[in-house]
């Protein structure tokens, strides 16, 4: 029997054995929750008898799922053991496909990576093609990780864009093989797929194992290509009614005539994106303006990553010079942000929170000239720890989430 098999219903049903189950299950989710405990602290935690306990968890040492971690130190008398949930009795794959390339990742149950590749080749198109494609790198990626497929619980692909994660679609790609995505990926990997927004995904990661402490209330920016936000509130990760919270990017502010890629003309991110920032780059220079970054023929990813490096490695004033006004701007339009949703901290991530100060000077100076003073000194405001991972942490870490409220 697998930990996945444990965490389903029991296939004894007489009431004895649904009773047994039950417990087993709850000493599982007791020590993924609260960590490493002894027999006592469970007999209390669970208010069952020491023998029952002792029992269940002999059970579930003999199948693997727990590991005694040797006797603890006490004041005097026997020393009881320790036990701790077995790293490797259950793994969660998460997946962040982007345009021109995807990260995949395979966590256990101790949030440890035990295979993870956050570069592999993949060109994001709208064909069925691309998309057996995709399912069969996720294939051989499981198949050449350590892990024994059938304690994978399931995956998680983070996608950009609308994503309806209760249904299983994505508003952007594959929406005309007129199957929920997640059913078409389940069928061709052989696991239980959820689908989630890129910057939700990375807002979580961050939440469950980056920058976040205690606070409950988080605002993520995701500033990158595109630009959008993922909101934890109570920490909850709020969706909106249908999925589509956090389209910061899509506000409609600016009267220039730009034609965003949603449809849409004179939103954020024509003014305050990577792909902006190309635009930007490339008008200064027929002005004029001197850089040592030459852009020459590369694909727009690769142009938007060169003008990021320009400011950071280059110190290239003109790359500095947008990427300031840019943060200045973005930093006006997150005050409006602070003052809705009063939050404990707001994490700048995505590529452009590589720049550091570059980028959160600016938009600390912006956020204390507009938001209310109240709401800003509330406020902590802190860069990303995960960086290119936050987006595969956050999907392994709701897989995760995804069995354990299974249990409740
Ligand atoms: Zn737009």
């Amino acid at each position: 029997m697998t930990l996945k098999d444990l965490l389903v219903n029991s296939s004894d049903n007489s009431l004895s054995g649904v009773k047994w189950h039950t417990l087993k299950q709850s000493i599982v989710k007791c020590l993924l929750s609260i960590g490493d405990a002894t027999i006592a602290e469970l007999s209390a935690e669970l208010q069952s008898s020491i023998p029952t306990i002792t029992k269940a968890v002999n059970e579930l040492l003999a199948d693997g799922f727990i590991m005694d971690m040797g006797k603890v130190a006490n004041n005097g008398g026997r020393r009881p053991s320790l036990y701790s949930i077995a790293p490797s009795s259950a793994f969660f794959l998460g997946i962040e496909m982007g345009r021109s390339s995807m990260a995949i990742g395979l966590q256990n149950l101790k949030n440890e990576f035990v295979s993870l590749d956050l570069q592999v080749p993949f060109l994001l198109e709208n064909t069925h093609e691309s998309l057996l494609k995709f399912c069969a790198i996720i294939n051989k990626f499981i198949d050449d990780s350590p892990a024994d497929k059938s304690k994978i619980v399931g995956t998680c692909i983070n996608l950009s864009g609308r994503i309806n994660s209760m249904e299983g679609y994505s508003y952007n790609y594959f929406f005309n093989e007129n199957r929920p995505l997640t059913e078409i990926v389940a069928e061709q990997i052989g696991l239980p797929v959820f689908l989630e927004n890129d910057t939700r995904a990375m807002a979580f990661g961050e939440y469950m194992e980056g920058v976040v402490e205690n606070e409950e209330n988080v605002l993520f920016l995701n500033y990158s290509w595109g630009v959008g936000i993922g909101i934890v509130t109570n920490g909850r990760l709020y969706y909106g009614k249908s999925g589509y919270s956090g389209e910061f990017g899509h506000s409609s502010i600016f009267d220039n005539e730009i034609l965003c890629h949603c449809g849409k003309i004179g939103c954020l991110e024509t003014e305050v994106s990577g792909w902006a920032l190309i635009s930007q780059f490339k008008k200064a220079l027929a002005d004029g303006k001197k850089s040592l970054v030459e852009l020459e023929e590369a694909s727009p990813m690769v142009q938007h990553h060169s003008i990021i490096s320009g400011a950071l490695v280059q110190e290239d004033s003109l790359c500095i010079e947008l990427i300031t006004q840019q943060s200045e701007v973005i930093g006006r339009y997150l005050s409006v942000l602070l003052n809705i949703f009063n939050p404990d901290l707001l994490i700048i991530g995505g590529d452009f929170a590589k720049l550091g100060d570059f980028v959160l000077l600016p938009i600390q100076a912006a956020l204390r000239k507009h938001s209310l003073g109240l709401v800003n000194r509330d406020m902590k405001l802190k860069r990303s720890v995960l960086g290119n991972k936050a987006g595969v942490i956050g999907a392994c870490q709701i897989v995760k989430e995804k069995m354990l409220s299974s249990l409740e």
